[in-house]
């Protein structure tokens, strides 16, 4: 005897299974990332709303059927809804009224189809097209910008396509199927609606998963990006110099192109501490590495290697190049002093340059050359820019 299970069942083992997904969010919200949970507990609150909906799609035959049908639909609108409201805040996209419409319209077009000219095609086509604009827009929503590697968000999205897709095909054969067009509730079985119980219980269970792993991946990027991200001032830590100054060094290297480092210290920073405190020395510092992110271009890339020193290093560049651009960084540091309430420090930095040689056989090798021009800058009189064993002076 071939297994079947009636739609009844189906929508039992649904609810009980979004149930236990929306009390499993409800345990977990709080792991998630503080600026995830207000859409993580509207996710919830639609995986609760489409069980609310199960349950009365299942028990359609035991209460009056009206009333039933409407707060199936209604549920079932208002919690994908949910689904979408979410997904636009997980994304930062601010949850626009507009995407109440769908729903609003729908359980109106849905209201009017049951209680004042009762027709089954007219409601199936209203909370059809209402579930066409809440897939869809979810599905909008969802798609990821070309640099996102991100899986799950994937597979949320294929889901909300894939349930797009069959909400299409229902309005298809709605169209063309030959329904009772009044004063009928229910007609016999579709082929098309044979499935509708299925979408309905599995966008919330494999959603909510998908959903949980986005959090998860979200988190996992935050914590790399904290890993190699210096803490005050936001620019690449020295972590990150060391990573990508290995890689460029030696792809440079096996490619024969031009490739430099420049060690940045402020001129007597000492006494900026001194004389203003630490935390008016913490500002400056997040002064200078803002110029240095602003003004750095295409190929250079700044660092914090720690205190108050910075590394840029800079790709594709020869001798003359690096050393424009040196003078470029310095003299926008001169020209621009540390400004606030009152105070203006002027800050000056020096900078020393090297340029990879042949006989660099280490990216470290390269560093330590810079670090001995900035010594040179340092001794020469600060406010400087040198080039490894070729000194310069600003003017
Ligand atoms: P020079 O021109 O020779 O570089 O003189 P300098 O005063 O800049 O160098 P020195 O090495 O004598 O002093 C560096 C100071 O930077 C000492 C230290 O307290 C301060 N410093 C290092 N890291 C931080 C930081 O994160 N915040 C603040 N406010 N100060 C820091
Ligand atoms: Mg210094
Ligand atoms: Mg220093």
């Amino acid at each position: 005897m071939p297994l079947v299970i009636d739609p009844q069942s189906i929508f039992i083992i649904g609810m009980l299974l979004m149930l236990a997904n929306g009390g499993i969010l409800g345990v977990v919200h709080r792991e998630i990332l503080p600026q995830l949970q207000s859409s993580a507990l509207v996710w919830r609150r639609g995986t609760l709303l489409l069980a609310g909906a199960c349950i009365f799609f299942a028990s359609i035959n035991k209460i009056p059927v009206r009333l039933g049908l409407l707060s199936a639909d209604a549920l079932l609108l208002a919690g994908t809804t949910c689904y979408w409201y979410a997904l636009r805040q997980f994304f930062h996209r601010r949850p626009h009224w507009r995407i109440h419409l769908p729903a609003l319209l729908g359980i109106a077009g849905v209201g009017v189809s049951i209680f004042l000219l009762p027709s089954y095609k007219w409601r199936q086509l209203a909370i059809t097209l209402a579930l066409l604009a809440i897939f869809a827009g979810s599905a909008i929503t969802l798609w990821p910008p070309a640099q996102d590697r991100g899986r799950s968000r994937r597979v949320l999205l294929g889901m909300f396509v894939v349930a797009t897709l069959f909400v299409l095909l229902r309005l298809l054969a709605l169209l063309y199927a030959d329904l009772p067009q009044n004063g009928e509730l229910f007609a016999p079985p579709q082929p098309v609606n044979a499935l509708t119980p299925l979408i309905i219980v599995l966008l919330p269970s494999i959603g909510t998963t998908a959903f949980l792993l986005m959090c998860a991946e979200r988190l996992k990027r935050r914590l790399e990006r904290a890993a190699s991200t210096d803490y005050l001032t936001s620019l690449p830590n020295r972590r990150t110099l060391a990573e990508q100054g290995k890689r460029g060094f030696s792809t440079a290297r096996a490619s024969g192109r031009g490739y430099a480092v420049a060690v940045i210290d402020i001129d007597y920073f000492k006494r900026i501490n001194d004389a203003h405190g630490h935390e008016i020395g913490d500002e400056a510092l997040k002064h200078v590495a803002g110029l240095l992110r602003r003004h750095c271009r295409g190929d250079e890339l700044p660092t914090r290697q720690g205190g108050e020193e910075f590394v840029v290093l800079l790709d594709n560049i020869d001798a003359q190049n690096a050393l424009l651009a040196g003078e470029r960084l310095r003299s926008c540091v001169e020209a621009h002093p540390y400004r606030q309430g009152g105070i203006e420090l002027p800050i000056t930095v020096s900078i020393g340059i090297a340029l990879r040689d042949d006989g660099d056989d280490h990216f470290d090798r390269l560093l330590s050359r810079a670090d001995a021009a900035l010594y040179q800058a340092k001794a020469g009189g600060r406010n400087r820019v040198m080039l490894a064993d070729t000194p310069r002076h600003p003017d």
